[in-house]
């Protein structure tokens, strides 16, 4: 056993902070440790989680026809893709969805608007959805609206939202070469002002984008500081028609190590395998809890196909979890 890991994993189990010698240490780790470095990040999960794993899933609300240019989103009107167009649910599909995952017993439905941010009338509509889902159907409602300052914040908080999610995507650094439309600062404090307004925070980015590990290292270090409560951690499934079409996906060995480092850098904070994990995975996607993941994003992604959400489930009784359906 690698005995500086050994040391660095026993100041994480309790509960003392790393800093970031230590983190790039872990980063520059070879395939030898690749083992031990999974073992630790299993007994930091166990310590901090337990057995349970959370299965969150999503309907997308507005999907496509997005005026950013973010270079991995299939969703940016800029690109040639499938969702250049907008589609938008009705009122009533939005509640029958809600209705059915109520059914499935799942606490949460999350909700999820392409776009750089809402406009008043989108914003008095979803006020008004996110009443009725959480006071007639009886389910705590998240939501993905893009930018928010803290008045819309505390309206959607107030309106009875439950959590935010607003991904910061990658690095500072590495920000500018992904998106040129809006600034990183501006994710900054769309976490902040839904934190201010009381509501959870889920928040983590998309790796295989070009970025180093340094951008790796800082945007944990980032996530970290905002005090997130969730970090979703996607893997970028190239999307023909986008600028990052051409991108080599990431290999299986690869994403694990990098949750596994995310475990060590945020050890209390759940990570979620999101986007990209069912083509990047593939076989070894048993594997991401071992390698310290506390959920899953199930069902379909906002524009790829995921795997079902009984045959997660199937996966996490047979591996021993007590699956905890966050969201659906
Ligand atoms: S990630 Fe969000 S903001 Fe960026 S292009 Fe896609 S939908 Fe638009």
């Amino acid at each position: 056993m690698n005995e500086k890991v050994t040391k660095i994993a026993k100041r994480v189990l309790n509960s003392e902070d790393i800093d970031r010698s230590r983190i790039e240490h872990l980063f520059s780790l070879g395939d030898e440790d690749f083992e031990d470095l999974l073992y630790w990040a299993n007994k930091i999960r166990q310590k901090f989680f337990g057995n349970k794993i959370k299965v969150c899933s999503i309907v997308p609300g507005r999907l496509g026809g997005c005026s950013q240019d973010c270079k991995f989103c299939a969703q940016s009107a800029r690109y040639e893709t499938s969702f250049k167009e907008t589609k938008i649910l009705t009122d009533a599909q939005i509640l029958d969805a809600a209705r059915e995952a109520k059914q499935k017993g799942v606490p949460n439905f999350g909700i999820v608007y392409s776009g750089r941010s809402v406009t008043e009338k989108e914003l008095q509509r979803l006020e008004k959805l996110i009443g009725e889902m959480k006071d007639t159907i009886g389910i705590g409602v998240c939501a993905s609206l893009g930018i928010i300052d803290f008045d819309q914040a505390e309206r959607l908080a107030k309106a009875g939202l439950a959590r935010y999610n607003h991904n910061l995507e990658t690095s500072r650094n590495n920000f500018k070469n992904i998106v040129t439309t809006h600034e990183y600062d501006k994710r900054v404090e769309t976490i902040k002002a839904a934190k201010k307004a009381g509501l959870g925070i889920c928040a983590g980015g998309i790796f295989g984008i070009g970025e180093t590990d340094a951008d790796r290292i800082d945007l944990a270090i980032e996530l970290c500081q905002l005090d997130v409560d969730m970090v979703p951690m996607n893997f970028l499934h190239p999307i023909a028609g986008t600028p990052l079409a051409d991108f080599p996906t990431m290999q299986p060995r690869e994403i694990l190590r990098l949750i596994a480092l995310y475990r060590f850098i945020l050890p209390k904070v759940d990570i979620k395998v999101a986007g990209g994990r069912v083509l990047n995975l593939r076989d070894m996607q048993s594997w991401m809890f071992r390698a310290g993941a506390t959920a899953i994003l199930s069902g379909n992604y906002l524009t790829t196909a995921g795997r079902a959400v009984e045959e997660d489930l199937q996966m996490l009784e047979d591996l021993g979890f007590e699956a905890n359906l966050i969201c659906g």
